[in-house]
C-alpha cells in the first residue's frame, strides 16, 4: 500500500512499435510545441488538436485542410493510437466491455453503460490497484502500473470509435458522461489523470463539460484539494462504512485517513455546495454494513456535507466471501438516508453478465490461480 501518486512503476513506451510518437495524449501545448519545432505556426497545432480530438481521425491522410507535405511529414514521425482492443463483450441490458491491450502488453478494462438518451464510460486509471478493499476483485490483481494520459485518453476515444458517435450530434450520442470508476485509484495516479481529463474537458476537442466527469476515490485525502481546485470535476467517496472499525477492514487505506480526516476533507472540496453534491458510495454487504443503525449513523456522519448517497448492491466474484443485501434491507437502508433529507438511489448493477459491474473488473491475463486467489480473499 502506499504508492504515491507520482510513482511510475513500469512506465510503457509512448511510441509505437515502429517508433513513431503517438499524439494522443499530448497536452495542447505540448502539440504546440511540437508543431513549432516542425516550423509550422501555432493555428496548425489547432487544426491538429480539433481533427484529433473532435473529430476522432486516426490518419493524417484525412487531415484535408493540412497540406500534402505536412501531412507526409506528420505522418513519418507520429501517430494517432488507442489501446488496442483484446476482446469485448457486450451484456444483455447492453452494457459493453472492452479489454484493452497496452503497448507493454498490461490490459485494462474500459465498460459503457448505456441509459435512453445518455450513458457513461466507465474509465480505468491503473493497471490493477495497490488498495486491496477487501470486496473489490481488482484489489486482488497483483500486477499495478499507472496508466499514461494517452492510455486514459485512449479509452474515451476509443469507445467513441467502437459506438460510432464522433459525427453525431452531442444531443444523439449515448457517451455523455466519464465515471473515473474502473480498475485503479485515481488519486493516486493524479498527476497523469489530471493529464487526460484536461483533454477530454477541452471546449476545442473531446468537449466532455466538467460536471458530465465523475471521479471516484477511495478516499486519498492528501489529493482531494488539488483535485477539486484543478478539474473541479464531480466527487464521489467510496465511503462503505461508519466507523472507523469496520472501514479499516472494508477500506485498508482508512488506516492512513480516517473518517474524520476525510470527511473535513470532503466539507472544504472546492465546487461542492447544494447544487453539486459529493456521492458517497456504499456497497451494500449482507450483516456488514447494511443495519437500520447504520444508515443512521450515516446520516449523522454526512452532516454539514452537501452528500447524496449511492446504493450500490455487492457484485459478487469468486472467493470474495461476501454477499449482496436482500432488495428489502437495502430499500429499508435508503428509506432511512432519503427520511433524512439526502438523496440515495440504488446503482442498479449493470453488465453483471460479462462481469463488467462495480468491483468486478481484473484483466484476465492477470487472474491469480485459484488457490492465491482465496488467500488474497
Ligand atoms: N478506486 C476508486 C474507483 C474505482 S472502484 C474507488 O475505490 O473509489 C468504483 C466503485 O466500485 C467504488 O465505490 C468501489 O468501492 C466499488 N466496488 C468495488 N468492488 C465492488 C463490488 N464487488 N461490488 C460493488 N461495488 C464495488
Ligand atoms: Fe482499488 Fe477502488 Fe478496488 Fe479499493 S475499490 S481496491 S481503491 S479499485
Amino acid at each position: 500500500m502506499g504508492i504515491h501518486s507520482h510513482a511510475n512503476l513500469f512506465a510503457p513506451p509512448t511510441t509505437s512499435a515502429d517508433g513513431r510518437r503517438n499524439l494522443v495524449g499530448m497536452s495542447k501545448e505540448m502539440l504546440a510545441r511540437e508543431m513549432a519545432a516542425l516550423g509550422e505556426k501555432p493555428f496548425r497545432a489547432k487544426q491538429l488538436w480539433r481533427w484529433i480530438y473532435k473529430n476522432g481521425v486516426t490518419e493524417f491522410a484525412a487531415m484535408t485542410d493540412l497540406a500534402k507535405p505536412l501531412r507526409d511529414t506528420l505522418d513519418k514521425a507520429y501517430v494517432i493510437e488507442r489501446p488496442t482492443i483484446a476482446h469485448a463483450q457486450e451484456s444483455a441490458d447492453g452494457t459493453r466491455k472492452w479489454l484493452l491491450r497496452l503497448a507493454d502488453g498490461h490490459e485494462v478494462e474500459t465498460v459503457h453503460i448505456p441509459e435512453d438518451d445518455r450513458g457513461a464510460l466507465c474509465v480505468s486509471s491503473q493497471v490493477g490497484c495497490t488498495l486491496t478493499c477487501r470486496f473489490c476483485h481488482t484489489g486482488t490483481q497483483r500486477l499495478v502500473r499507472n496508466l499514461e494520459p494517452a492510455e486514459i485518453i485512449g479509452q474515451a476515444m476509443l469507445a467513441r470509435d467502437q459506438l460510432g458517435e464522433w459525427a453525431l450530434p452531442h444531443e444523439d450520442r449515448l457517451f455523455t458522461n466519464i465515471v473515473m470508476m474502473g480498475m485503479g485509484e485515481p488519486l493516486y495516479n493524479y498527476e497523469n489523470v489530471a493529464a487526460a481529463l484536461k483533454i477530454v474537458m477541452d471546449g476545442e476537442g473531446f468537449s466532455l463539460s466538467r460536471r458530465r466527469i465523475t471521479l471516484s476515490t477511495s478516499g486519498v485525502v492528501p489529493m482531494m484539494q488539488r483535485c477539486g481546485e484543478e478539474l473541479n470535476v464531480n466527487l464521489a467517496v467510496s465511503l462503505h462504512a461508519v466507523t472507523d472499525e469496520l472501514r479499516d477492514e472494508l477500506v485498508p487505506l482508512n488506516r492512513k485517513y480516517p473518517l474524520a480526516m476525510l470527511l473535513d476533507a470532503c466539507r472544504s472540496y472546492p465546487g461542492a455546495n447544494n447544487a453539486r453534491r459529493i456521492t458517497f458510495e456504499y456497497v451494500m454487504l449482507k450483516g456488514v454494513n447494511d443495519s437500520d443503525a447504520d444508515a443512521r449513523a450515516l446520516v449523522r456522519l454526512l452532516r454539514d456535507i452537501p452528500a447524496k448517497v449511492n446504493l450500490i448492491p455487492f457484485n459478487p466474484w469468486p472467493g470474495s466471501g461476501y454477499e449482496t443485501s436482500s432488495k428489502r434491507r437495502i430499500d429499508a437502508f435508503g428509506a432511512i438516508v432519503m427520511d433524512a433529507g439526502y438523496s440515495s438511489p440504488v446503482r442498479t448493477p449493470r453488465g453483471r453478465d460479462i462481469a463488467a459491474a462495480c468491483g468486478q473488473l481484473k484483466s484476465e491475463s492477470q487472474r491469480l490461480p485459484a488457490r492465491e486467489r482465496l488467500a488474497v480473499a
